[in-house]
Formats: C-alpha cells, sequence, structure tokens
C-alpha cells in the first residue's frame, strides 16, 4: 500500500506541531509547504547583524499541561533559577518538571529561560503598573485633579451604569468609569484596532478583560494592604510570591524553538519546501486533492497528499478553491478583516530613563498610551533575553505600529519609518536620537485576526470548509481566531489525532481556545 501523506500549509508553530504529532503518531509523511524562507511563522526570531527580534513578545507560558511538556521536551529549562519549580501567568499556576542535567544558557544554547515578567503602561510621559494597581505611585502619577475625577466618574458609573452595553466603551466604562477608560483605555486599543471603542464590539470586551473592574482592584488593594498587614510573614510571602508572573522563553527567541522543530520534523523524513506560496487548493467533490503555487523560480509546482492541513488566512484559502464557494461563503470570507504590524529595531547606546534606582527599566514590554504618537507598544529585548542582544552593551528595542496593510505607513520606506520611529521614541522621552546607532524595520501582514467585519457571520464559512473531509483548519489565520501558540499547537494536535482515531468530527478543534482565558492582552 502507499504511503499516506500530508500536505501541511505554512511552517509555523500550527504547522510543525502538526507534522511532529503525525511522525510520532502516525505512518503519515508530513510535507509543509512555506512561502517565506524561514519556520516560526509569527513566532519566528528575525536576525539582524547579530541581534534578535521576537515580533509583539512572545511568552511561553500555557494552561495546558500537554503544551509545556510539549515545549520542554523539545527545550529544556535553564537549570538552578527556579528552586519552586513553577510558573505562574495571568493568575494561573504550573509546576515544571523537574530540571534534568545541567542547562546552563551560558553554556548551551538549546535551553528554555525562565522569565519575569514585568510591563507597564506608558502615560503623561510617566509609567504606571500594568495591570493598574492602587498605590501611591499611581495616584501621585495621576495628581490630584485626575484622580478626584477618576474617582467621581467611577462613582458615576457604579451607581448610574449604562443599561444596554453596546460597544467596548460601554462596556469598560460600566466598569472603570470615563475618565480611568480615557486614561488607560481608549487610545492604546484604539492604536491596536484602527477603529474607535464605539465600533468594537462589546462582547469583545466580555471575552478579552472579563473579571476586571475597578471593584477587583480595589479589593486587592485592600486585600494586599489589610490582610497581608494582619496574618504575619508567611501570608505576605505568599502574597507577594503570587503576583511575582514568569514565563518561559527560548535562550534565542521564540523562532529557536520553531527551527530546531524543523531540524527533527526533516530528521524524522518530512520534507519542508520554502519559497512556495500556495495559492490554488484542488478541490474534488468533498475532499482536496492537491494545493498548488509558484515557487521562487516562477514555476508552477503542485503537491498531491492524502490529508490537508492549512494555515493560511482563510479569506486567502476560499479565494484559491478550484471550485468557487457558494455565493454567501465568498461573501463572509471577503468580509474578514486583519490587522497588520510593524516592528522598528532600535539599536541604541542607551536609553533616556531609567528605574528609580538608576539601574536600567526591566520591562519587557510597554504599553504607550500617550495619544500623541502612533507608535503603540515598546518591547525591550535585554529583558526578553540577553542573547538577543548581538553587541554587549547597546540597548536593543522594538518599536511596535499597528495599521492595515493599506495605511500610508505601510508603504513609508525603510528610512522613512525609522526616522518616524526615533522621532516618536524621543519626543516621548524614552530615547535620545542621537543614542540610536541602527535599526532594523519589520513588516508583518496579518497578524491580528480582526473580531469585527463579517466576522459575525464566521459559521458560514466554517460549516462550509468542514465539509471538506480530508481538510484541516488550524492555527490562528488557519482558523481566524485569536489562537496564541498553545492554541495553535493544540488545534494541530487535536486534528491529528482526529486523524490517527478515525475522529470525523472537527468540533472538537473549533472548541480550543473558546473560554479565552489567556491571552496575549495585545
Ligand atoms: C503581536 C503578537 C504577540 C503575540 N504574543 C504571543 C505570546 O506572548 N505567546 C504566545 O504563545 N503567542 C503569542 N502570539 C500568537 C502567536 O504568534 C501565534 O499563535 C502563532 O504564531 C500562530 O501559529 P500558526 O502556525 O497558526 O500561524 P503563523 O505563525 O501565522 O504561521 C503561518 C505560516 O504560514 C505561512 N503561509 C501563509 N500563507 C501561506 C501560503 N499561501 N502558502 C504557504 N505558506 C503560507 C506563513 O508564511 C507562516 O510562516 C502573538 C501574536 C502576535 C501577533
Amino acid at each position: 500500500m502507499k504511503d499516506k501523506t500530508a500536505i501541511i500549509i505554512g511552517a509555523g508553530p500550527a504547522g510543525l506541531t502538526a507534522a511532529i504529532e503525525l511522525q510520532r503518531n502516525s505512518a503519515i509523511k508530513p510535507i509543509l509547504i512555506e512561502a517565506s524562507q524561514q519556520v516560526g511563522g509569527i513566532s519566528r526570531t528575525i536576525r539582524y547583524k547579530g541581534n534578535r527580534m521576537d515580533i509583539g513578545g512572545h511568552r511561553f507560558f500555557s494552561k495546558s499541561d500537554r503544551v509545556m511538556r510539549w515545549w520542554l521536551e523539545l527545550m529544556p529549562v535553564e537549570s538552578g533559577t527556579s528552586p519552586e519549580g513553577e510558573l505562574r501567568y495571568q493568575g494561573q499556576q504550573r509546576d515544571l518538571p523537574a530540571a534534568t542535567g545541567a542547562h546552563d544558557p551560558q553554556a548551551e544554547d538549546l535551553v528554555m529561560l525562565i522569565r519575569q515578567r514585568k510591563s507597564r503602561i506608558y502615560f503623561l510621559r510617566r509609567f504606571f503598573d500594568y495591570p493598574i494597581s492602587l498605590t501611591a505611585a499611581t495616584f501621585r502619577n495621576l495628581g490630584l485633579v485626575r484622580t478626584f475625577r477618576c474617582g467621581v466618574s467611577y462613582l458615576r458609573s457604579a451607581l448610574l451604569p449604562q443599561r444596554e452595553e453596546r460597544s467596548l466603551e460601554d462596556f469598560i466604562i460600566n466598569r472603570f468609569g470615563k475618565q480611568l477608560y480615557l486614561t488607560f483605555f481608549k487610545s492604546y486599543t484604539e492604536k491596536v484596532w484602527g477603529v474607535p471603542c464605539h465600533e468594537i464590539s462589546a462582547e469583545w470586551g466580555a471575552q478579552r478583560i472579563k473579571g476586571l473592574s475597578l471593584t477587583g482592584v480595589v479589593t486587592h488593594f485592600l486585600k494586599k494592604t489589610f490582610v497581608r498587614g494582619r496574618s504575619g510573614d508567611i501570608a505576605q510571602k505568599t502574597t507577594e510570591t503570587s503576583l511575582i508572573e514568569k514565563f518561559l522563553y527560548p535562550k534565542l527567541g521564540p523562532g529557536q524553538l520553531w527551527e530546531h522543530a524543523a531540524g527533527l520534523v526533516r530528521k524524522g523524513g518530512g520534507e519542508i519546501h520554502f519559497g512556495v506560496q500556495i495559492d490554488r487548493i484542488h478541490v474534488v467533490g468533498n475532499k482536496v486533492v492537491s494545493v498548488e503555487g509558484r515557487d521562487e523560480a516562477g514555476k508552477r509546482v503542485t503537491y498531491a497528499g492524502d490529508y490537508f492541513f492549512s494555515t493560511m488566512p482563510i479569506r486567502d484559502l476560499v479565494r484559491d478553491l478550484s471550485t468557487p464557494a457558494p455565493a454567501e461563503v465568498v461573501e463572509v470570507a471577503e468580509g474578514l478583516m486583519y490587522r497588520d504590524f510593524i516592528t522598528v529595531g532600535l539599536l541604541a547606546s542607551r536609553l533616556a530613563v531609567t528605574e528609580k534606582d538608576g539601574s536600567p527599566l526591566k520591562d519587557n514590554w510597554i504599553y504607550i498610551q500617550e495619544p500623541d504618537v502612533v507608535v503603540g507598544r515598546l518591547q525591550i529585548f535585554n529583558n526578553w533575553s540577553p542573547w538577543l542582544v548581538g553587541t554587549p552593551g547597546k540597548v536593543w528595542v522594538g518599536l511596535e505600529y499597528f495599521c492595515n496593510d493599506t495605511d500610508p505607513l505601510w508603504k513609508l520606506s525603510d528610512e522613512e519609518m525609522s526616522r518616524l520611529a526615533i522621532a516618536e521614541i524621543a519626543k516621548i522621552g524614552i530615547l535620545k536620537a542621537e543614542d540610536v546607532e541602527d535599526f532594523h524595520v519589520v513588516r508583518v501582514p496579518k497578524t491580528y485576526p480582526a473580531y469585527f467585519g463579517s466576522y459575525d457571520r464566521f459559521d458560514v464559512i466554517r460549516n462550509y470548509l468542514d465539509g471538506f473531509e480530508n481538510l484541516f483548519l488550524v492555527g490562528r489565520n488557519g482558523m481566524h481566531k485569536y489562537n496564541n501558540q498553545d492554541h495553535s499547537m493544540l488545534t494541530a494536535m487535536t486534528a491529528v489525532e482526529n486523524i490517527v482515531k478515525g475522529v470525523t468530527t472537527k468540533d472538537n478543534i473549533w472548541a480550543i481556545n473558546t473560554e479565552m482565558e489567556y491571552h496575549e492582552e495585545k
């Protein structure tokens, strides 16, 4: 009998996970087709003159033990830094398997670091804790008048909430009051999505920031202040530890794990073809029979197989079907929207701001809430992993711009884009223009599948594409879902399991990440 093959479109986290899981659990040979020259997709590591960039900053943390084990099987955790053997993140806790052997990042590369999260909001040219906390520093930074206004507007919302929450704006104001909404939410959220908060559905708020409210923040503050004080040292220790958030991070950035995964796929007999953009999906009846694309030499290439996994954007997939989809499916697919992303790496001799004690800033990333600049977020790559910085003693930061690929911003040349980035970071006082020594601009299309446009009719597409029995939509853009790496991986793992066990429903793949508890909060 002829060996079976699975054609996998895209060598990002979902595609590579599918390949490894097929090799581990079946005799099906994986063949990955990747449009770019690199594995890792959005989770790749970008190299520039010995420096490395991470798009968006990828924390490796999952509520799924299966994913945590999978990552650590591929890349062992560094030894010696986590005596308590556990990670905490966004209220979730994970035990780590005991480190086997010594894995010293000074001596070897294939090591998962344990990093402590620090991120703050930059507003009014000052730093605020993220998530917002009620501390003396917060009140000092806000000033008396603004603090008073926040209190009054919160009370107004608490006593007279808007009955019908129609938009994200209503949702946040009802929970925090108008003044806090204007101070900490509006500008950044609108930078990310490019639409006013009153045009974003309230449901999005319910999914993304459910459980957050000023009442929660106040309760946390009161507990910290009074309960801790009364219960002595042990409770104090517990409280403080629970506030420390840690995550895993590959020494050389997220792409290092996926490059290693790609090596394993090849070693196991799988294939990875780079530089081939799939633009035709050949279907016969309710089956996909082959996919076709153009390679870098301009030659048309076709890959036939028994199973097909797609991580390519759904809008493109529907456009590329050899038999056109019904008009309604095409209409909904064409209405799907995306948000694109530009990151500008700046190499500098120093930052213009420091921690209070004069030491370098410790943040992994900083939300830029200032409305007078377009930049949305700042990554300090040194604090993700010191090994992302090629030249010791330099600061390597990433300025992130959220935009649409139709915006004038997207079309700026690298020189123009870097000039804008340098001018903006200097304007808000974080870095002096004369301290910048080099830059690197990266444009990443379709980083965010949007939950507006035709998304509320997404089931029309899902029902149609689920009808192709050997086609498995997995990953982030592959499912048009706000999936993190772990969700993307779990969709691939579940699809492989279905194939191996002969399960025909795809509901269990779609069910992953529906409760939306842990997200990249961006
Ligand atoms: C700003 C930002 C921050 C994030 N932070 C985190 C985080 O902290 N933690 C976390 O776990 N996750 C995070 N994520 C999510 C994570 O990046 C994604 O979940 C993950 O990369 C999705 O994997 P994927 O394989 O589905 O898709 P992708 O990573 O998008 O990979 C898809 C691959 O398919 C290829 N491809 C597309 N179309 C075609 C085609 N037609 N033909 C051939 N190849 C094609 C692409 O080139 C790409 O390599 C973040 C994402 C963003 C945007």
